[in-house]
């Protein structure tokens, strides 16, 4: 038989409709116990960042398993709590950046605010943290030297507000260790652009609090329980020959112009 041009067009065009019609009567029939099993696991607008070197990049100060877990268990749970929360308050769309998030916690809704507080502030937490460490320099700067450079802002603020660098550290090996449970000790900048250094319960940010985070130390024992055991106060030692000091005092003068 002989079919026109116009006939196999129809042809096939009621074979495409058939298929699609049968495409979306496979799709509903499915059961929905098989799709939710074939659904990918749930994914939130939060990501990890991947760590920015390394996990070995500061041994020996830091391990390389201490890395491992504490950025690919814990860090990436803080994420993944985060984003559960949120999906159960659809209508509540998060700002793009979490640390908008935890800077006005209370336009998250009652019901998720603690979980956010929580995981959103490690989530804010951790991201910090690993940008502004280091590996240690191959050649080591003399010891006479300032790893921050003595003419710049940051060195003058780190006189004028906190006594010097050397004051900085002792301030902050002391407020961490006397820091009870789990936290965090901060270099911040405050409501009035001054540093300072204070300590801050579980997962706070200083954001929540109206202050500036540049610098935390993460003084949960699952920062340093692997290397360190029970020794807190050698774990904030070592921190010291890791600090990416260039990344802290470009953060500074970032907030300082802003
Ligand atoms: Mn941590």
């Amino acid at each position: 038989m002989l079919t026109t041009r116009r006939q196999a067009l129809k042809t096939l065009t009621a074979a495409a409709f058939a298929s699609t019609a049968f495409g979306r009567f496979h799709v509903l029939a499915e059961t929905p116990a098989a799709a939710a099993a074939a659904a990918p696991a749930p994914t939130g607008p939060f990501k990890l960042p991947p760590l920015p070197y390394a996990y070995d990049a500061l041994e020996p100060d830091i391990d390389a398993e201490t890395m491992h877990l504490h950025h690919d268990k814990h860090h990436a749970a803080y994420v993944a709590k985060l984003n559960e929360a949120l999906a159960k308050e659809p209508t509540f769309t998060p700002p793009a950046y979490v640390d908008d998030l935890i800077k006005n916690l209370a336009a998250v809704p009652d019901s998720i605010r603690t979980v956010v507080r929580n995981q959103g502030g490690g989530h804010a937490n951790h991201s910090l943290f690993w940008q502004t460490l280091r590996a240690k320099p191959t050649s080591a700067p003399p010891v006479f030297q300032s790893p921050i450079p003595l003419d710049s802002a940051f060195s003058k603020a780190i006189k004028d507000d906190v006594g010097g660098l050397d004051k900085l550290k002792t301030e902050m090996a002391e407020q961490g260790g006397k820091l009870f449970g789990s936290g965090w000790v901060w270099l911040v900048l405050d409501g009035g652009k001054k540093l300072t250094i204070l300590t801050l319960p579980n997962q706070d940010s200083p954001l929540s609090e109206g202050h500036y985070p540049l610098f935390g130390i993460d003084v949960w024992e699952h920062a340093y329980y692997l290397k360190y055991h029970n020794v807190r106060a050698d774990y904030i030692k070592a921190i010291w020959n890791v600090v990416n000091w260039d990344f802290i005092s470009d953060r500074y003068a970032a907030a300082m112009k802003a």
